[in-house]
């Protein structure tokens, strides 16, 4: 039996109540946004979110539902981890995805107002509001704008897996990519090709027409074979003038057809960006994933026949394996 004096109740309650408020009234003051949320998805309130390069005013969505502001399949997720939060009386986490076009509840006018229109990336906080003044059970939803963060991650991924030259896979990202190439022909008993590029004589370019304009064959080398690639053949340069494509789906008479290729499309573009115009010409190897082999070891006898083909007076491609003029 509950023996404490009813003014001491009032007085408990009423301290409480101030606490909250103040609560409220820091969140208010917060720049990330914080939503109460019902059991039915209706957003009793909506607090914070002083920070306009991040969040546009969350204040009309008072008296919507979930259902209302947002895409059917948004909302039932979100009104999901709602509930889960008040079963389990535990902090939920989560991280979405959500473009300001998304929030249909929201007036033009304010929908208008975002700094940015495209999706930004939330970090959402859930955790269960007990003792709220609502008839039924509310939980708090603060959402932090992560999209910056993200942003950061996603340049510095992209640099680190990028030939800073070219713009092409660098020599680790092609690896990466190459082994899992190799697990998915495996899987399904598909195959799988490879072709190793070596510009010839790039060292006399060099000597001749100077570094820079090196340079300028490199890129223009990676355009021109970038070209003739199909979208999951993938390119990357895995030394100085030294570049490996690999072919998904595709067996070494599809390999060496596109080697011939770009053999005979390199030789034939100018490098005319300034003068004097030259060419140059490429040596390739070419070799197809044996069964029960790994991708170092079919690229070591790619890298074999195209010793043969620089052995065979450059400007040309050999295969790995029979021959037919062999
Ligand atoms: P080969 O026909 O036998 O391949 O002759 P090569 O001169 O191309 O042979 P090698 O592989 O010995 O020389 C490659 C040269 O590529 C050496 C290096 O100075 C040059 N190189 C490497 N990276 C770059 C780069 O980023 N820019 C430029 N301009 N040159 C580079
Ligand atoms: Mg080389
Ligand atoms: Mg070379």
């Amino acid at each position: 039996m509950d023996e404490t004096p009813r003014s001491d109740q009032t007085t408990l309650i009423e301290q409480l109540k101030a606490e909250r408020d103040q609560l409220l009234g820091l969140l208010r003051a917060l720049p990330d946004i914080s939503f109460v949320i019902d059991e039915d998805g209706l957003y009793v309130r909506v607090i914070g979110g002083t920070n306009e390069a991040m969040y546009v005013s969350g204040k009309p969505l008072e008296g919507s539902t979930l259902q209302d502001a947002l895409p059917e399949s948004i909302a039932n997720h979100f009104l999901g981890v709602v509930r889960e939060a008040l079963r389990t009386g535990e902090m939920q986490f989560l991280e979405y995805e959500l473009g300001v076009e998304d929030v249909t509840a929201l007036p033009p006018e304010i929908r208008e107002k975002a700094a940015d229109p495209s999706k930004q990336y939330f970090e959402g906080r859930i955790l269960p509001l007990p003792s709220y003044d609502h008839p039924k059970p509310v939980v708090l939803w603060v959402a932090v704008n992560i999209t910056p963060r993200k942003q950061l991650e996603q340049y510095w991924r992209q640099a680190a897996e990028t030939d800073p030259l070219t713009g092409i896979a660098n020599r680790r990202a092609l690896f990466q990519k190459a082994h899992e190439e190799v697990e998915r022909a495996r899987r399904y008993g598909h195959p799988l090709s490879l072709l190793i590029l070596d510009i010839d004589h790039f060292k006399s370019i060099n000597s001749r027409f100077g570094h820079a304009r090196g340079d300028e064959a490199l890129r223009r080398f990676t355009r021109t074979c970038a070209e003739l690639l199909r979208t999951n053949d993938r390119l990357g340069r895995i030394g100085g003038e030294e570049f490996v494509i690999l072919l998904p789906e595709t067996d070494l008479v599809g390999a060496t057809r596109l080697g011939h290729r770009i053999v005979e499309a390199i030789a034939s573009v100018e490098i005319d960006e300034t003068s004097p115009v030259f060419t140059t010409t490429v040596s390739v190897g070419a070799a197809t994933l044996e069964h029960g082999e790994g991708f170092e070891a079919t690229l070591h006898r790619a890298d074999q026949a195209l010793s043969r083909a620089k052995a065979n007076g450059r400007n040309r491609l050999e295969t790995d394996g029979p021959h037919p003029t062999e």
